[in-house]
């Protein structure tokens, strides 16, 4: 991925799947391991000592080792040896001691959390792995003209499994995500930068991305009094000072991207919700509920317009035969042969509906009578012409339907769907196969 003369750094991180708990207590390891397994569908390994933990890190490979840091058999720098075997480590300890703290956080791991109460233990970690699986599709844009800041910054997050490009300025950063409109997730900017500051950046990015579609983070060293509520008054997420520490951003960002995933996983849930409601299930054609929702929008554009709409009534012909003789599955894909040829042949701007059973409905805004009078011999000839395959029995047969249409400009789509229902009826008692289009 590449944004003209910017680069992503940090790609392919590798998924969290295998973990390895080292605690000796043996209550604490299970009950972890029960709520990592069950959330995730893992199977996390326990090690109850270092020298069991030694082995079992030499005979298989861990993405993530969390670790207590009093073992029976400690030898006293077991969590050095871990990092420096490039595993990726979570410290637990019960202890709030300052300077044990420091002594942790001057290795290079990944976290280090208390074990007072095992609900927010297991919480912790939980949403830890989660992150950690769901930042690989986040991009981190560090924009600072410190090369020493962009390189700490970057360090914190390619422990993180964040992907992440850097811009030397605010007019970079700007020049890639406005102007070459490229995505960017979470943005981390210093304040002093040549050509253009933070601030301005933010107050530039605001006008095109809210808060919850781009969080920035801003970033100083200023010794401003005001500088902080000047950079959340222009959008800005949150403010960390200069000089920071690993732990300190990498705990601001994890909140920030906590409200991203929640936001995303949110949007996806309402868009599942949304098609469900509006589409049927059988064929992924729209259902009733959805036209009635357009309806109304419709016939009133029709009328200002003074531009007809059309609707057509299709009905399968002799499908309780097609029930009767090769089943009800058979039958099921059948009525999926027929949405799928509407969908081939109807326009974008039409709209394809299951009305009930075996019964389809086509709005067709701004047409006529020729233009559905032709679009519905297409219809039919071309499902005449089809074949149904039911693949898993091996099965084709053939189908044909019977269309009734009309044009109108009726506010009260009613009479309009009456009218075709009638025309579809007459097309029935012709001999099926054929269209009735009436004005
Ligand atoms: P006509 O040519 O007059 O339309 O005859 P028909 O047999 O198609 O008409 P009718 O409306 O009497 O029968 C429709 C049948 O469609 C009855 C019902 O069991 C069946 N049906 C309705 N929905 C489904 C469905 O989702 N799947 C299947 N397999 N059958 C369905
Ligand atoms: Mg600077
Ligand atoms: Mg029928
Ligand atoms: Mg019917």
């Amino acid at each position: 991925m590449q944004c003209e003369q910017f680069t992503i750094k940090n790609s392919h991180c590798k998924m969290i799947k295998q973990i390895l708990i080292i605690e000796d207590s043996v209550t604490l390891a299970s009950h972890l391991k029960i709520e990592i397994d069950e959330y995730f569908s893992f199977c996390c390994d326990i090690a109850v000592n270092e020298t069991q933990a030694r082995e079992m890190i030499r005979l298989k490979q861990y993405d993530l080792v969390i670790t207590d840091i009093y073992l029976p058999d400690s030898s006293g720098n077991f969590i050095g040896e871990l990092v420096r075997s490039e595993l990726r480590v979570i410290v637990m300890t019960a202890s709030e001691n300052e300077e044990l703290r420091l002594g942790i956080l001057s290795l290079p791991i990944l976290d280090y959390v208390l074990k007072n109460d095992a609900k927010t233990l297991v919480d912790y970690l939980i949403n830890t792995i989660r992150r950690l699986n769901e930042n690989h599709n986040t991009i981190i844009g560090i924009c600072d003209d410190s090369r020493v800041s962009r390189h700490l910054i970057a360090e914190v997050l390619k422990s993180q499994n964040l992907p992440y490009i850097e811009f030397l300025d605010g007019q970079e950063a700007y020049t890639c995500i406005i102007k070459q409109n490229f995505k960017i997730d979470v943005l981390l900017t210093d304040y002093e930068m040549p050509r253009m500051n933070g601030l301005d950046l933010i107050r530039h990015l605001r006008h095109e991305y809210l808060p919850s579609k781009l969080p920035i983070l801003a970033i100083s060293a200023s010794e401003k009094p005001s500088l902080t509520v000047r950079f959340l008054k222009a959008g800005a997420s949150d403010y960390i000072k200069k000089p920071f520490g690993n732990e300190e951003l990498c705990t601001r960002l994890n909140i920030t991207l906590d409200q991203l995933y929640t936001n995303r996983r949110n949007t996806a849930l309402y868009q599942a919700l949304e098609k469900t409601a509006t589409h049927d299930f059988l064929t992924q054609l729209y259902n009733r509920n959805f036209f009635f929702s357009q309806i109304n929008h419709i016939t009133a554009d029709a009328v200002r317009q003074n531009k007809p709409y059309g609707i057509l009534m299709i009905d399968i012909d002799h499908f309780k035969k097609v029930n009767d003789t090769y089943g009800h599955h058979a039958g099921d894909v059948a009525i999926q042969h027929v949405a799928m040829i509407l969908k081939k042949i109807a326009r974008s701007s039409d709209y394809c509906i299951r009305w009930g059973g075996e019964e389809f409905l086509i709005l067709i805004p701004h047409s006529t009578a020729s233009e559905i009078t032709a679009f519905s011999e297409r219809l039919r000839a071309a499902m005449e012409k089809s074949t149904v395959v039911v693949e898993d029995e091996k099965l084709t047969f053939k189908i044909t339907i019977s269309i009734g249409g009309l044009v109108g400009l009726s506010e009260t789509h009613k009479n309009m769907i009456l009218q075709a229902d009638t025309l579809l009826y007459e097309a029935k008692n012709s001999g099926r196969n054929c269209i009735r289009i009436g004005e």
